[in-house]
């Protein structure tokens, strides 16, 4: 009896193991934006506040005191660059504070939290854990999906005919040009293919200057190459091609129509197949801010920015997508980002223009499926709030260490003085917002001078002993939103 009853003791805890290891949670977090979005500084204040804590009190779990610590830990996929958290919150914190270094390529990191469950009847279980694999992956790759459903003669008459659009049509001007002097017939040649391939590109990337700061600019890779730079499946572009008929062989269209398809099966698919389909949850980062300054027509172009990453996360209904992968994203965050640029009174106004903006996305693309949220936040505050007398009004103001360097008002920034910038109201109606394209706001020093570009320096942090805490806007309720319900 008694070796029946060890017996059945071992069978139960290894039972207990499985069940404990089924219920602790593993969560595989996507972090994109385009280029300068702000995921890798989000991506380190992420990583800061759940491993250093700090002033978190929308996420529940850490402000009951359920969390006892977070960890980094080897991660999962050894084919996967490393997220290099640890370089990048070291150059936020040196004495000569800066911004870290965006990357560009795909990296990982995972992080696990132990955390105590609040259990039924008040019976809270300590000792579990939370293990978090954090992706982090550039936005553009994710706007390539829509080429897997065009072929290369539908994607050139698409690219020509947006190129014409009124902020477009100067940007496009010196690959237009050479586009018209191409003859899709003539034998193929390489260097006919590298110029237009340097012009295109070139054209996309004037596309996300800030004062233009469009959105929709595939294919992805063009901008954001990661290590693909200079391939043959990078050395392409539209072409003005007949109607009907096919590519003769031999031919410009032949060598550009197969560097298109290579493009899109060793480079979008893989990606896709490999990561996006492997994710749990999404955070998708929008500077909102840059398209409301740039105006309506940069605007319009992250709405359907937007569109093209809900139809990404669509479930199911989409055949050949459903064919190559099968969304399993259940909660979608889109967050704008940089929020500190603003008094706290527009936070609210700014996450009701995202909120419209991605509402009419999700009607466009008939999105179902994922739970979505919308957030307004700085990940890491660079500013503080304060009123300045002008007359006799109260001004409400932010006031920041802008960077070094030339402002766009002229002025001469040394890298330490304080500025206070009247950022100016967002419009309470979204509409209005959407339709005028943002705000405008003022240095109050400087009268009128246009802040709308101005970049402010990280904050200068003083750690009081313990850990560095970032100060933040809203991180915490991102982090509730993102993985609370896992800590419940
Ligand atoms: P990425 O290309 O998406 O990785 O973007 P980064 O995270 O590198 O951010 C790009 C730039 O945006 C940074 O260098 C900062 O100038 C700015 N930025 C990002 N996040 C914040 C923030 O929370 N507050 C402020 N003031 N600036 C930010």
């Amino acid at each position: 009896l008694e070796s029946w009853l060890d017996e059945a003791r071992i069978v139960a805890r290894s039972l207990a193991d499985a069940a404990a290891g089924a219920l602790d949670p593993t969560i595989r977090l996507g972090v994109t934006g385009l280029s300068r979005a702000g995921k890798t500084v989000f991506l380190t204040a992420l990583v800061q506040a759940l491993t250093s804590g700090g002033r978190l009190p929308a996420f529940r779990a850490y402000a009951q005191g359920r969390v006892a610590g977070a960890r980094l830990a080897p991660q999962p996929d050894d084919a996967v660059p490393r997220f290099e958290v640890e370089r990048h919150l070291g150059a936020l914190l040196a004495s000569d504070r800066a911004w870290p270094e965006s990357t560009n390529r795909i990296s990982e990191l995972r992080v696990v939290v132990d955390f105590e469950s609040r259990g039924f009847f008040s019976s809270s279980r300590p000792g579990r854990k939370l293990t978090l694999d954090i992706v982090d992956y550039p936005g553009e790759w994710l706007l390539d999906l829509a080429l897997l459903s065009q072929d290369f003669r539908t994607w050139s008459r698409r690219t020509v005919e947006t190129s014409n659009g009124t902020t477009r049509a100067p940007i496009a001007e010196p690959w237009r040009a050479h586009l018209a002097t191409v003859d899709p017939l003539a034998k193929e040649n390489e260097s006919v293919a590298r110029e237009a391939a340097a012009r295109f590109t070139a054209y996309l990337r004037a596309g996300r200057a800030d004062r233009v700061a469009l959105s929709t600019l595939p294919p992805g890779r063009f901008l954001m190459p990661g290590d693909m730079e200079g391939s043959p499946a990078l050395t392409f572009a539209p072409l003005a091609l007949p109607a009907e008929g096919d590519a003769p062989s031999g031919s410009i269209w032949a060598m550009m129509e197969r560097r298109y398809e290579a493009y899109r099966s060793h480079i979008v698919k893989p990606f896709f197949r490999d990561h996006f389909s492997r994710l749990d949850r999404q955070v998708v980062l929008v500077d909102a801010l840059a398209a409301l300054n740039a105006g309506p027509e940069a605007v319009a172009d992250l709405e359907t920015a937007l569109s093209d990453v809900l139809q990404a996360f669509r479930h199911g209904q989409n055949s050949w997508l459903s064919s190559l992968f099968r969304p399993r994203v259940d909660r979608l965050l889109f967050a704008a980002t940089k929020a500190d640029h603003l008094h706290h009174t527009s936070h609210d106004r700014l996450e009701a223009i995202l909120r419209r903006l991605v509402g009419r996305a999700i009607e466009r693309a008939e999105f179902g499926g994922a739970t979505v949220d919308v957030v307004a936040l700085a990940a890491v505050r660079a500013t503080r709030e304060a009123t300045v007398r002008q007359g006799r009004d109260e001004l409400p103001v932010i006031v920041g260490v802008p960077e070094v360097g030339e402002g766009s008002g002229g002025q001469h920034f040394d890298g330490e003085e304080e500025i206070a910038v009247f950022p100016g109201d967002l419009p309470t109606d979204p509409e209005v917002a959407l339709r005028s394209g943002g705000y405008r706001g003022r240095t109050v020093s400087e009268a009128d001078g246009d802040i709308r570009f101005v970049k402010f320096r990280p904050p200068k942090i003083v750690a009081a002993g313990g850990p560095a805490q970032l100060p933040h806007i809203r991180l915490d309720r991102t982090l509730e939103f993102l993985i609370g319900d896992a800590l419940a």
